[in-house]
C-alpha cells in the first residue's frame, strides 16, 4: 500500500517549487492578467483560508458559474484542496436545468462571473438555491445584483494570508463534480473523487494520454465549466506548462491573437472552434507556428478538418470522452508502425476516435449483450471501465441502475473496433438510422456531407417511413448564402451515392440556416428531429 493517497495537492506544490516563474495567463475584461505559478500557489491558499473561514472543508460544494481564467483555476485548486467539492456549472444550460443543479448539488459557495450574473439570476429561486451561503462575483466589485448575501472576489481572499496547510486527504473523497448536459430528461451529476482526478490527470500526461509536458503553453478553449475543461488545468499545472485562458466567450480572433502572443503549443475544444478558426485564416493572415497540436473531441472531428490542420502545420488530436470519464477515453494517435503511411490513411486514422488510453478497460457489445469482432465492421455498444470512469450518478439510482453494469459504464455510444484497435464512433444509440432492418450511421453521412466545401454543418436525421421504418434525411448549412441550393442538393445526394451502399443516400437534403445545438455546442437532434422530421419531406420511391 502506498504511504500517501493520491490527491492533487503534490501537483501545485511541485509546479511552485520546479516552475515558479512560468506563467498563468489569462483575458480578461480588462485585458490580459498574468502571474506566475509562485503567484498563483499564493492565490490558491489565500483563496484556501477564504473558504475555510467560510466554513468550507470536507463535503462541502464550491459551486463556479465562470468562462476560462485564472480566477477560476485557482478554484480548480483550493476548493478540492481543502477537502471542499469543486462543482462547475454550465452557465449555458436553461434556467430551470441550472436551478434544478443547484438545488440537487446543494452547492453552500457559488462564484461567478460579472457577465454571467444576469444567467444566474434568471435560474435563481429562494428555495432552490436555499443551500447557497454566499454568492461570489469574479472581479473587484460587485455590480447590481438581486443575489444576495454577496461580496466580491478581491474581498472575499483580499485579507486573508497566502501561507495554508494542505489538510491531509483521502483519495476517495469526492473533490469534483459536474452535470452531464444530456438533451433528453434532468441533468445528471457525476462526482470525481480526489483518485479519479489524479488518475486522470497521469494519463493524459503520457503520450498515449495528450503527451503535455513542460515546454508546452496550454490553452483551454473547451469551457472549464465542461468536465473541468478536459481536465487540462490540473494536468497542466502537474506537467509545469503555462497555462493561457481565453476569457469570456472567445472569439476567432481573440483565439489566434492568444496563440501569437502567448505561444500556445497545445489547445483544446470542439470541432466548431476550429471550423471558425479557418475560415477566420481565410480572410486574415495569422502565425500558427508555435501552435502544435490541437485536441479536438466533443463531438468527432471531420476528416477534412483533420487535413486542412495538417497543411497549416498543426497536428490534430481527435480525443473521445464523456462527463462519466472525467473526461477522457481514446485519442487518435498513430500507433507505431503507422507513421509512414500515406497521407489520406492517417487522416482517415486520425478522424476515427482513437486508441484505448492505458489504464481503461473496454467492450463492445450488440444487442444480445455478445462481444462484436474488431473487424471495423460491426456495431456494438461501447462499454468502459477504469480508475477515471465513474460507477455511478449522484442521487440517481434509477439512471445509474440503467447506464451502468457493475463498473462497467454503458457509454452509449455505438462504435466499430478496427483490427488495428481504432474505436469509430458511428452514432448515438437513439442516431443510429435503422432503414429496412440495416443499419445507417448518421455520423458518418453527416462527415461526408461536412466533406464538402460548399458546407458550413449538416446534421442526419432518421425520419418515419412507412415502407422502410426509417429514412435519412440532411439538413445542411451552406457556408455561403448565395448558394444555388437544388444544384447543391443534388451534387450532396451523388457523393453520398458514389462511396456508400445506395440504402444510406438521404432521401432529403434541405437546406437551413442553423442548425440547432445544445448547451455544450453539439448538433441538438432531438430539436432537429421535433422541428424537421417530416415523413413529407421524403421522396417518393
Ligand atoms: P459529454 O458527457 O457532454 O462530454 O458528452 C459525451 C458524448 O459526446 C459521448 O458519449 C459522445 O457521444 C460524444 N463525443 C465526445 N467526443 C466525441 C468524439 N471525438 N467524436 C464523436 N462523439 C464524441
Amino acid at each position: 500500500m502506498p504511504g500517501y493517497d493520491q490527491t492533487l495537492q503534490p501537483f501545485l506544490w511541485r509546479a511552485e517549487r520546479l516552475y515558479p516563474g512560468r506563467e498563468v495567463v489569462a483575458r480578461t475584461a480588462d485585458g490580459i492578467e498574468r502571474y506566475t505559478y509562485r503567484e498563483f500557489g499564493d492565490a490558491c491558499r489565500r483563496l484556501a483560508n477564504a473558504l475555510d473561514a467560510a466554513g468550507i472543508g470536507e463535503g462541502d460544494r464550491v459551486g463556479t458559474f465562470c468562462w476560462n481564467h485564472h480566477r477560476h483555476a485557482e478554484t480548480y485548486f483550493a476548493a478540492p484542496n481543502v477537502g471542499g467539492q469543486l462543482h462547475t456549472i454550465n452557465p449555458l444550460l436553461p434556467p430551470e436545468h441550472v436551478q434544478y443543479i443547484v438545488r440537487n448539488a446543494a452547492d453552500r459557495v457559488l462564484f461567478v462571473d460579472p457577465s454571467l450574473l444576469g444567467a444566474l439570476e434568471a435560474a435563481y429561486d429562494e428555495e432552490a438555491f436555499a443551500s447557497v451561503e454566499r454568492f461570489v462575483v469574479v472581479g473587484d466589485a460587485v455590480p447590481e445584483t438581486a443575489l444576495e448575501p454577496v461580496t466580491d472576489y478581491d474581498s472575499f481572499v483580499g485579507a486573508h494570508d497566502a501561507e495554508y496547510d494542505w489538510p491531509e486527504l483521502d483519495e476517495e473523497l469526492p473533490a469534483g463534480m459536474c452535470y452531464t448536459s444530456g438533451t433528453t430528461g434532468k441533468p445528471k451529476g457525476v462526482e470525481y473523487t480526489q483518485q479519479m482526478l489524479w488518475a486522470h490527470t497521469m494519463a493524459t500526461l503520457t503520450p498515449a494520454g495528450l503527451g503535455i509536458d513542460d515546454s508546452d503553453v496550454v490553452m483551454p478553449v473547451v469551457p472549464m465549466f465542461h468536465v473541468n475543461a478536459w481536465g487540462l488545468p490540473f494536468s497542466a499545472t502537474a506537467a509545469g506548462a503555462k497555462h493561457v485562458y481565453p476569457g469570456p466567450s472567445p472569439d476567432p480572433a481573440d483565439l489566434v491573437s492568444l496563440v501569437e502572443e502567448e505561444g500556445v503549443t497545445l489547445s483544446a475544444g470542439v470541432p466548431t472552434v476550429w471550423l471558425g478558426i479557418l475560415e477566420f485564416l481565410e480572410e486574415h493572415d495569422a502565425d500558427l507556428s508555435s501552435l502544435e497540436r490541437i485536441v479536438v473531441g466533443g463531438s468527432a472531428a471531420p476528416e477534412s478538418l483533420i487535413r486542412r490542420y495538417d497543411e497549416l502545420g498543426v497536428e490534430v488530436v481527435h480525443a473521445w470522452g464523456m462527463t462519466e470519464m472525467s473526461p477522457i477515453g481514446t485519442v487518435a494517435h498513430l500507433k507505431e508502425g503507422l507513421e509512414g503511411v500515406p497521407h489520406e490513411e492517417r487522416y482517415a486514422k486520425q478522424a476515427k476516435q482513437g486508441l484505448l488510453v492505458p489504464g481503461l478497460e473496454m467492450r463492445v457489445v450488440d444487442d444480445d449483450g455478445e462481444e462484436v469482432p474488431w473487424n471495423g465492421e460491426d456495431f456494438g455498444e461501447l462499454w468502459v471501465r477504469g480508475p477515471w470512469v465513474t460507477d455511478r450518478y449522484f442521487e440517481r439510482p434509477d439512471a445509474t441502475q440503467q447506464d451502468f453494469e457493475g463498473s462497467w459504464l454503458k457509454t452509449g455510444d455505438i462504435v466499430t473496433v478496427d483490427p488495428e484497435g481504432y474505436v469509430q464512433i458511428v452514432d448515438r444509440a437513439g442516431d443510429v438510422i435503422k432503414s429496412g432492418g440495416e443499419w445507417i450511421s448518421s455520423v458518418e453521412v453527416e462527415n461526408a456531407i461536412m466533406a464538402h466545401d460548399a458546407v458550413a454543418e449538416a446534421t442526419v436525421i432518421g425520419v418515419p417511413h412507412e415502407k422502410w421504418g426509417e429514412r435519412p434525411a440532411a439538413f445542411v448549412v451552406p457556408a455561403d448564402d448565395g448558394v444555388d441550393r437544388e444544384s447543391l442538393a443534388d451534387e450532396l445526394t451523388s457523393l453520398i451515392a458514389e462511396d456508400y451502399p445506395d440504402w444510406w443516400t438521404p432521401d432529403a437534403v434541405e437546406l437551413i440556416a442553423e442548425i440547432p445545438k445544445t448547451a455544450t455546442g453539439k448538433f441538438d437532434k432531438k430539436v432537429v428531429r421535433e422541428e424537421h422530421a417530416d415523413p413529407e419531406l421524403l421522396a417518393e420511391d
